[in-house]
């Protein structure tokens, strides 16, 4: 018996495996109810977990395929190796080092997410790394550095909400997307506490909040200005809290002055009563938690929204206050830990800035390289595959823990680009939407049948244990970095061991944003985990943060004043609906592990919309409808639901078609792209 986490999602929930040992076995998942997180509890996805190793569709040897008949051939890891080296060299000698780009994964240990921004830096040289997180919580990051100094998803246990007097969810879906986590909403109701749940859709998390809130998608941040105005109208806000522990209070009050109820109303389609009633709630609570989710996120405007409720979290004395507080509850199983050691574009290990020139003599130090060896910042995730193929962009891509065919937005454009490639090398456990155009495929080991560590939204390091021997001919991601780098004539060797990497990780991180360098596997399986910063062995963790100050240079925290803009893309005549997309319960992210678990029903992409539209275009619950955006078309069956906004629709990401649709217009500061909203035209599908 082995206690682990989850393969998903953030909430890394702690679980019992049986099976070690057994190559190919299937384990058994049991529960692991001390684990402090999820308390013994999974959902669906975690307890049919084991079936990531039934065997479908699993690679167990790397493959090369000839682009004139699209054919894949097994070789050998030699081979493969071989071919990579070789024609990687070539490019740089060709076209220097940014030819050859890097793309990495929020689902990556934290071992893997170090040694790949360090594989990109020395081994290959390039500038040009950055991973899917960017389109996860970037917007987020972003918006905590500003206001707080430091990015830590929630800054305190997530057992913490049910302290609270009132928390309030911007855009998350947590009872379909982290269905444990709910409990902890369940037992602050129990107490008397509130949930308020800001959606565009009556999700299942709504149906269990006290106060649901249904905006036009993509105005979460004119919503937060109005709630501020009533604020400071009511003499709600804390002043003594202001003076005490924030800067820039003045701009911000100032800011909110035009935002009058009604105002709100015009621009969020949310009644001017409710927002009353919501301002009142928050005003009259001594704790108010905000939490925010990709809703919130995942706009042109995503970090100006969570800096809209940032400000309203501050204003109402709350970040620094135990059971209250800002937080951001993060996506991908290591959407933490992936955004902390150098797999950024911006960012090496320890949260540090690449040009900051203290922190590239501290990270090349560790390394045992020059620091002007070091190449400086590259492209953020969508702009580098963007550039790919071009004069100034990468011609040959290695993909480690991404579907991008499914994931990234405008994906049909970001498939031409794929198609320019040289080269493209793909390491995966199965042969995704992505491995499936790669000139090269690298099986690699997952989960239960590696070591590594993870870090949860809590900011919590966690241990995810071996518990069953890998097929035979899979290797781990570091072995396949080490080989390459030693083709690739690396001017230092890349270790093979994962608690190897983890220690060089925790020196590389000392003293930086997100330290580790206290934390060891021991104390990780000890104490069930250790919170950084964690910055000495003796020290014992910090589950939470900023209760004296924030780490700011003088301790504060910092109110940003923000102006609401619009989504990017607004309906018009041709495209007369808001589209949204995300998850549903039985899958996660593009779906490329959950889809082949026989447990989880593979139901395949649908169209939610509301009768009032379906009756207006004749679309019949079922029937086929097609959806079209100014960049691409999917058909899918409709789902006719009173949940939705009768003005928009819903598709959710984990198969081939949705992204299609959404819009690459990135977020000024954190460069996340608007995949929340766009404007789209739905009619019922021709029949062929
Ligand atoms: Fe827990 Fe998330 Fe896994 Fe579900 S998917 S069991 S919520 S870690």
């Amino acid at each position: 018996m082995t206690t682990t986490h989850c393969p998903y999602c953030s909430l890394q929930c702690g679980m019992r495996l049986t099976g070690r040992g057994r190559a190919r076995a299937t384990p058994e998942v049991g529960e692991w109810a001390e684990f402090p997180v999820n308390r013994g509890a999974l959902c669906r996805k975690g307890w049919s977990a084991a079936g990531l190793y039934a065997g479908r569709e699993r690679l167990t040897t790397p493959l090369l395929r000839d682009r004139a008949t699209g054919e894949f051939t097994p070789v050998s890891w030699d081979e493969a190796l071989d071919t990579v080296a070789t024609r990687l060299l070539a490019l740089r000698a060709e076209r220097g080092p940014d030819a050859v780009g890097v793309f990495g994964g929020g689902g990556l240990t934290n071992e893997k997410a170090y040694q790949l921004g360090k594989f990109a830096r020395v081994a290959l040289g390039t500038s040009q790394i950055d991973y899917n997180g960017r389109w996860c919580m970037s917007s987020a990051a972003s918006a905590g550095l500003r206001a707080f100094g430091l990015d830590r998803g929630l800054p305190f246990p997530l057992a913490d909400v049910e302290d609270a007097d009132v928390v309030v969810l911007v855009g998350s879906n947590l009872a379909e997307t982290m269905p444990p986590a709910a409990r902890h909403l369940d037992a602050l109701r129990e107490r008397g506490g509130k949930v308020v749940v800001i959606d565009p859709r009556r999700t299942a998390t709504a149906d269990r909040a006290d106060v649901f809130v249904q905006p036009v998608p993509g105005s979460d941040l004119a919503l937060a200005l109005g709630v501020l105005h009533l604020l400071v109208a009511g003499d709600l806000v804390d002043e003594d809290y202001i003076a005490a522990r924030t800067t820039g209070w003045d701009d911000v009050r100032e800011s909110v002055g035009a935002w009058w109820p009604e105002r709100v109303e015009r621009v969020t389609g949310v009644p001017a009563v409710e927002v009353r009633e919501l301002a009142a709630l928050l005003g009259g609570a001594s704790k108010v938690m905000v939490l925010t989710a990709r809703g919130a996120e995942q706009h042109s405007t995503g970090s100006d929204t969570v800096l809209a409720w940032i400000n309203v979290a501050l204003a109402l004395g709350m970040c620094g206050t135990p059971g209250a507080g800002y937080g951001c509850l993060t996506g991908q199983g290591n959407g933490q830990g992936g955004r902390e050691h150098g797999q950024k574009a911006d960012q090496l290990p320890g949260y540090r800035m690449i040009d900051d020139p203290a922190a590239r003599a501290h990270v090349a130090g560790v390394w045992g390289v020059e620091p002007d060896d070091l190449p400086g910042k590259g492209r953020s995730a969508y702009e580098l595959l963007d550039s790919l193929g071009t004069e100034t962009g990468p011609h040959a891509l290695l993909v480690f823990g991404s579907n991008i065919v499914v994931s990234a937005p405008n994906a049909t454009h970001v498939a031409s680009r794929l198609e320019s490639l040289d080269l493209l090398v793909v390491a995966d456990i199965v042969l995704s939407e992505t491995a499936a155009v790669a000139d090269v495929v690298l099986p690699v080991t997952q989960w239960a049948e590696e070591t590594g560590t993870m870090t949860n939204l809590e900011g919590r390091v966690i241990l995810r244990q071996q518990a069953v021997s890998p097929p035979a001919g899979v290797r781990s991601d570091l072995d396949v970095l080490s080989g390459l780098a030693a083709r690739l004539e690396s001017p230092i060797p890349f270790s093979t061991d994962a608690e190897e990497v983890f220690a060089e990780l925790g020196r590389a991180s000392a003293g930086g944003k997100a330290d580790y360098a206290g934390i060891t596997y021991q104390r990780i399986r000890d104490e069930a985990g250790v919170f950084w910063p964690c910055p000495t062995p003796d020290h014992p963790g910090t589950p939470r943060m900023f209760l004296d100050s924030f780490a700011h240079a003088d301790g504060r925290a910092r109110f940003h004043a923000v102006e609401h803009r619009g989504p990017a893309e607004v309906p018009d005549a041709d495209f007369p609906v808001h589209l949204t997309t995300g998850r549903v319960l039985a899958h996660y992210q593009s779906g490329a592990q959950t889809r082949r678990v026989r447990d989880l029903p593979d139901t395949g992409p649908f169209v939610e919309l509301h009768p009032m539209l379906a009756g207006r275009i004749g679309a019949q619950d079922g029937a086929p409808v097609t959806v079209a955006t100014r960049r691409g078309v999917m058909s899918a069956p409709a789902r006719v639901v009173t949940s939705i906004r009768p003005d928009t629709i819903f598709v959710p990401f984990h198969w081939v078609g949705a992204n299609r649709l959404t819009n690459d217009a990135l977020d000024p500061a954190s460069r996340m792209p608007e995949f929340k909203v766009c404007a789209a035209a739905v009619r019922p599908a021709v029949e062929q």
